[in-house]
């Protein structure tokens, strides 16, 4: 059983059967995870585009001098 990093739901599938690169989406909270690693089982959040955005505005506040 392989919990959701995020909710810790159960995502319904078997660690066995995944493989490096698969992704994986969470019934309970919507989220996806790509399997970036098997031994042990390690899942990464994927990004959504939509929030790369944001992030640049924040960084040209800091650019003032100081
Ligand atoms: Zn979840």
């Amino acid at each position: 059983m392989v919990l959701c990093p995020e909710c810790e739901s159960d995502l319904d599938v078997e660690e066995e059967e995944l493989d490096e690169g698969e992704v994986v989406s969470c019934a309970e909270c919507g989220m996806d995870f790509e399997v970036v690693g098997v031994e042990p089982l390690e899942l990464a959040k994927v990004q959504s585009e939509e929030e790369d955005e944001e992030d640049e505005d924040r960084e040209e506040k800091e650019d003032e001098d100081y």
